[in-house]
């Protein structure tokens, strides 16, 4: 029979391992805590919940909610756990995070298939003798030492230590009355790829005046130390001088405001995020503000107030890979390092480039059907993209993404609808309809494979 080494029990590793268990399939899960702490876990327990307790929407025609549903449907031992220890939390799914991790590592204990070894995975290669697979689940605080080893496969430049990313923003919360198109120095009228937000100085001032009074995440040393040196976030360049980010990220020059026919005071550039142009960056807007504190001070930016937000910026110690680059739809690592060890190497959850609980979660059944079906020779049926981990997926592993910065679902990523729906709601419904049918579909071809255990 087959034995697979999965290193991490977190989120990813925990659902991988269970999973694969559930088929049948030996697996040895490497665990490194609680001897080898890392700087943002509390115990030794599986699947521990790192941050906040939310595991965000359980509403249908929502991205998350029909994560859940996504999982639910292809029987995630994770989100039953999940269910089972389920706190009152409005619209949203949130848990006893001691009772779920302790759930959790209870399930992994005492599964007969699963043999949890605690200590630190330090060298990949050696991970494989009496493995037929491995899946690297160790999340975005990946020890140093597997960091190297990983990079050993990799290449230097394909692994990230920390996510600086930019708020993402729906194109249709934008208002488009107030914003417009133009790139830097070419003619008002003539397109460009720039959507630009225009500041009278009034609107400046009292920007500038949220953005430093704003909470911000109290960043530990660690995850910042050598972030800040080459790139800051805005409110740190306001703080240089109130007018430092008119004549960086947000200056205005070049740009005609179609309605004034003059340049604006101060303007901030969005740039599509996507090949639809569904969502728009904040160009240069990485931040440390709370992610409330994001929504309610860059809604004072014009033709943002109504803005809903597809990720909000972070800034903070992140490991994962440049997936489009390194990762097939299976998650498995196809480099030529990786080729000659001899057995397939999978990446799960936020090291694959995922963000997000529900995500690593996902990541992780997604590994464990790809290694079911390679161990037996099955072809993966596709995940198709109208489905909210497949749109996602597709992104994080096509070559043409460039700049890959962790990622979690939203409609954003989703193909347009064809034809169009103009009414929010009802686009919404339509998105949500359509990735049920897909998920239908999905189902039927995983069960005729026989990977459904
Ligand atoms: P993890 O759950 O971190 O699991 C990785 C496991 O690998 C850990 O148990 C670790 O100890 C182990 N490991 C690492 N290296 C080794 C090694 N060499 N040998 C053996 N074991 C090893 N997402 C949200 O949805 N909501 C949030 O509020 C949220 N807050 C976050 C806060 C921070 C500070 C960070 C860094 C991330 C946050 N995320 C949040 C993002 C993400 O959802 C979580 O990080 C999630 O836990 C990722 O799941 P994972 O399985 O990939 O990694």
């Amino acid at each position: 029979s087959n034995t697979v080494t999965i290193v991490g029990a977190g989120l990813a590793g925990s659902e991988a391992a269970l999973n694969l268990a559930s088929r049948g399939i030996s697996v040895r899960l490497v665990e490194m805590r609680p001897a080898h702490p890392t700087a943002v876990h509390h115990t030794g327990d599986a699947a521990e919940l790192v941050c906040s307790n939310s595991l965000k929407s359980t509403k249908p025609d929502s991205a998350a909610g029909l994560l859940k549903a996504e999982l639910a449907t292809l029987g995630s031992p994770l989100i039953a756990a999940a269910k089972r220890h389920a706190v009152a939390a409005g619209g949203a799914l949130a848990v006893d995070r001691v009772l779920f991790s302790q759930d959790v590592t209870r399930q992994v204990e005492e599964h007969p298939l699963i043999a949890v070894e605690r200590r630190e995975a330090t060298d990949i290669p050696s991970l494989a003798a009496g493995s037929d697979a491995i899946v690297l689940a160790s999340g975005p605080l990946t020890s140093d030492a597997l960091s190297s080893s990983l990079m050993a496969l990799t290449g230097r430049d394909a692994l990230a230590f920390y996510d600086a990313a930019a708020p993402v923003v729906m194109a249709d919360s934008i208002d488009f009355g107030k914003v417009f198109r133009q790139s830097r120095y070419e003619d008002a009228g003539a397109g460009g790829d720039y959507l630009n937000a225009p500041f009278t100085r009034e609107e400046y001032d009292a920007f500038i005046e949220q953005l430093l009074a704003a909470e911000r995440v109290i960043a530990k040393d660690f995850e910042t130390r050598e972030l800040f040196q080459a790139c800051q976030p805005i409110e740190e360049i306001a703080r240089a001088g109130r007018d430092a980010p008119r004549f960086g990220t947000l200056k205005p020059v070049g740009l005609t405001d179609p309605r004034t026919g003059r340049r604006p005071w101060a303007a901030l550039q969005l740039r599509a995020e996507d090949a639809h142009g569904a969502s728009y960056n904040l160009v240069g807007f990485q931040t440390n503000l709370t992610f409330p504190e994001q929504r309610r001070v860059f809604r004072m930016i014009p033709g943002l107030e109504e803005a809903e937000f597809a990720r909000y910026g972070v800034m903070h110690r992140n490991t994962f890979i440049d997936a489009p680059r390194l990762l097939d739809r299976r998650n498995r690592l196809v480099t030529p390092q990786a080729d000659v060890l001899g057995v397939p190497v999978y990446v799960a959850g936020q090291l694959a480039g995922t963000e997000g609980y529900c995500e690593a979660i996902r990541s992780g059944l997604h590994v464990a059907l790809a290694v079911t079906a390679d161990l037996a020779g099955i072809a993966l049926p596709e995940l198709p993209t109208e489905t909210v981990f497949g749109a996602l997926l597709a992104y994080a592993t096509d070559p043409a993404t460039k700049d890959y910065q962790p990622m979690h679902v939203n409609f954003g990523l989703m193909a347009p609808l064809s034809p169009p729906v103009r009414n929010k709601r009802a686009r919404y419904q339509a998105y949500a309809d359509r990735a049920n049918e897909a998920l239908a579909g999905y189902k039927e071809a995983l069960a005729e494979a026989g990977l459904l255990p």
